[in-house]
C-alpha cells in the first residue's frame, strides 16, 4: 500500500487555514517527494479559497502552474523525485471520504492528464478545532481508487 507522510509542520500550516476557513470548503494541490517506489512525503501544498458557501472543490490548473514552475525550481527540476503529488480539500461539514465527485474527477484527472500517471487525494477536516483528520485515497490508471497510510 501506498504510504504518504503529512510532516507535523505541513500539518499545523493545514490547520492554520482550516480554522480561517471556518465552514468553507478550501483546497489545492499537493507537491511531494518520492522517498521509494510507494513512499511519499508532502513538501508543499498550495491553497484555493472557494468564496462564499461550503461549495465542492474545483480544481484550476492554471492557478496552481505558477506554484508548481516555482516548486520545480527550488527543487532544482528533479522531477523524478519532487514532482506534483495531487489533491487536497477540505470536507468541514463530512467524514474525510471522496464523494462521487470527488471520485469522479480524480479519475478524469488521471485518464484526462497525459503527463499525470497517478495522483492522490488528501481530504482533511478539523476536529474540535484542534486535530486535523485526515482520509489519502491514491487514483492511478485505468481508474481505480486506493487508500493510501498516512503517517507523520
Ligand atoms: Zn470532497
Amino acid at each position: 500500500m501506498t504510504t504518504i507522510s503529512l510532516p507535523p509542520e505541513q500539518r499545523a500550516k493545514l490547520g492554520r487555514h482550516l480554522r480561517r476557513a471556518g465552514r468553507r470548503e478550501i483546497g489545492g494541490i499537493l507537491m511531494g517527494e518520492q522517498l521509494e517506489h510507494d513512499r511519499f512525503r508532502i513538501v508543499e501544498f498550495t491553497v484555493d479559497e472557494t468564496s462564499g458557501t461550503p461549495a465542492h472543490f474545483v480544481r484550476s490548473p492554471e492557478h496552481h502552474r505558477a506554484a508548481l514552475d516555482a516548486f520545480f525550481r527550488r527543487t532544482g527540476a528533479d522531477y523524478r523525485r519532487f514532482n506534483y503529488l495531487g489533491e487536497w480539500h477540505s470536507h468541514p461539514s463530512y467524514p474525510v471520504l471522496p464523494s462521487r465527485e470527488d471520485v469522479a474527477s480524480m479519475v478524469d484527472l488521471v485518464t484526462g492528464e497525459r503527463d499525470i500517471a497517478f495522483a492522490v487525494l488528501l481530504i482533511i477536516r478539523l476536529r474540535c478545532a484542534l486535530r486535523i483528520e485526515a482520509g489519502g485515497f491514491m487514483f492511478a490508471m485505468p481508474g481505480q481508487m486506493t487508500s493510501v497510510t498516512l503517517t507523520r
